[in-house]
């Protein structure tokens, strides 16, 4: 299963639900270019040089340095050559980092075989920006979450001020709205509903609605899938 979207669809928690309760493994995509790019943030390699980065992201993919583990009360545990990143890879710096390191192509093909093994076995909802479009195009199921900016700036900010940190709205709004337009706009894999994915738009809707509403239609595809002969 498929899920796409931008930032602050309340996509993290939405799939982690449906996760849960259907029985499936998530895998959380996005973690997977945060560590990229704090990984270059700390070998001081810049976000802008391809070249660089696209041979850090080679290197992390052989040397399995990124893990993603289970959820357990902080959030989805990744680890970065062993030690826990959860935490680091939430700044809203490696954000934007990430945002830029994954419009690069070379770090995008790094990444990509790592994301299809990890779903090859089936039973699994992996979550990001371009799972329905390039990395699982014959999924069985996509959904594409989105909501207005307006709201997925508050979220986000509720989100950090939850966490401890102090953000200004107006800041948080400006970082959404220039993380979307990078993601949109980058020449691979651009963020973009797949025209087979089921569009919800969460901005008046709960999480519980949110939940029920993609469970109830994957339900309808494992019936349809297992009454196959
Ligand atoms: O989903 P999350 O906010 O953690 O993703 C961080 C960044 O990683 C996004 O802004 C996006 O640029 C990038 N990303 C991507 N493709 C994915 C998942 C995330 O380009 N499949």
């Amino acid at each position: 299963m498929a899920i796409d979207g931008p930032a602050g669809a309340g996509k993290s928690t939405v799939t982690q639900r449906v996760a849960d309760e259907l029985g499936y493994l998530l895998v959380d995509t996005g973690a997977l270019y945060r560590a990229v790019a704090l990984a270059a943030q700390r070998a001081l390699v810049s976000w802008v040089d391809d070249a660089s980065l696209g041979a850090l992201a080679r290197q992390l993919v052989e040397e399995r340095a990124v893990e993603l583990g289970s959820h357990g009360s902080s959030g989805f545990t990744v680890k970065l050559r062993g030690e826990d990143v959860s935490l680091a890879i939430r700044e809203p710096s490696v954000s934007q980092g990430a945002s830029k390191v994954s419009a690069v192509p070379a770090v995008r093909a790094a990444l990509l075989d790592m994301q299809r093994q990890a779903g090859a076995a089936g039973g699994v909802v992996l979550e990001g920006r371009d799972i329905g479009t390039v990395v699982f195009p014959d999924a069985e199921v996509k959904f594409f979450l989105t909501a207005s900016v307006d709201v997925r700036a508050r979220r986000r900010f509720d989100e950090l001020r939850a966490r401890g940190a102090k953000p200004e709205l107006a800041e948080v709004e400006r970082e959404v709205a220039e993380r979307d337009l990078r993601d949109s706009t980058r020449p691979v894999a651009p963020l973009k509903q797949a025209a087979d994915a089921h569009g919800i738009d969460s901005s008046l809707l709960s999480i519980e609605q949110v939940v029920a509403c993609i469970v109830a239609q994957v339900r309808v595809v494992e019936a349809e899938l297992g009454a196959r002969p």
